[in-house]
């Protein structure tokens, strides 16, 4: 059965990612931390959201079990129609690698490939073809189009980390998730890069989840989940960095 016109247009968005009743303990006894205390969330798809939160707050934790590069210790977590929090760990393994791209603080390049390599090697791990036109158009909007033959070490660091960008893009997938990217960045490389994100969400119908701590960075998304001692203590659409600073010392999570 197809849907009908006036269905696709009022149809709410999809969820990419959602988050039932997550609960993340770390250690036992007097040393248990509780870094996710009953998370739900609902990620909607073809959008770039934020999830702010100060130091110690959960928001590497949220990030690392929302793609199954952790386990919650009780809950759901839901991604497409996949429930991967009951996966085990080799299907995990092939999914989070043939759905999922990832940006982290590190650009985890490999020093003695080339950009181009670096770019491709997912694919090529996972078994699959590189779409020519697609590699081009992303290396194209990365900025990187007459340096793929260039080694990490020939790059700056904003270089580096988009470079990391258009590898996470290049499998196309479900969702990219992105930790303090710009973490190692001076402003206004870090702008580039956050600019690149929110471009990947609204011209590429890209899912980009993103943790920061810092408001400036939290305000290119579309909405901003806040994070405070575990837990998810309000959210924010249409953000502007001046707002959500107010926000965070309203939480006093500062
Ligand atoms: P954030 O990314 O917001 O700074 P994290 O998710 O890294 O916060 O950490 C949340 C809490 O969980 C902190 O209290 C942290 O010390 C604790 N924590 C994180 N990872 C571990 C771990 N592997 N073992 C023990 N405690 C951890
Ligand atoms: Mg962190």
């Amino acid at each position: 059965m197809y849907a009908e016109a006036h269905d696709l247009v009022t149809a709410p968005p999809t969820t990419a990612v959602r988050l039932e009743g997550v609960f993340k303990t770390y250690g036992s006894g007097s040393r248990e931390v509780g870094a996710l205390r009953d998370v739900s969330v609902a990620i909607p798809a073809v959008s770039f959201t934020a999830v702010m939160g100060p130091s110690g707050s959960g928001k590497s934790t949220l990030l690392h079990c929302a793609a199954g590069l952790d386990s919650p210790t009780a809950g759901r977590i839901v991604l497409g129609g996949t429930e991967i929090s009951a996966l085990r760990p080799k299907a995990l393994t092939k999914f989070r690698r043939d759905r999922l791209g990832f940006v982290f603080q590190a650009y985890n390049l490999l020093p003695h490939l080339t950009v181009a390599q670096n770019v491709t090697l997912p694919l090529l791990l996972g078994g699959r073809e590189v779409d020519r036109g697609w590699f081009d158009h992303v290396i194209e909007a990365v900025g990187l189009a007459d340096l793929t033959g260039r080694k990490p070490a020939e790059l700056s660091g904003g270089q580096q980390q988009r470079a990391a960008i258009a590898r996470a893009l290049v499998a196309r997938p479900d969702v990219i998730f992105a930790d303090e990217p710009t973490g190692a960045l001076d402003s206004r490389t870090g702008r580039q890069v956050l600019d690149l994100l929110r471009y990947t969400a609204s011209e590429l119908a890209q899912t980009v989840v993103m943790v920061t701590h810092d408001p400036v960075a939290a305000s290119y998304a579309d909405r901003v989940l806040f994070l405070a001692d575990g837990q998810l203590v309000g959210s924010m659409e249409d953000p502007d960095s001046q707002r959500i600073a107010d926000r965070m010392t309203h939480l006093g999570a500062w």
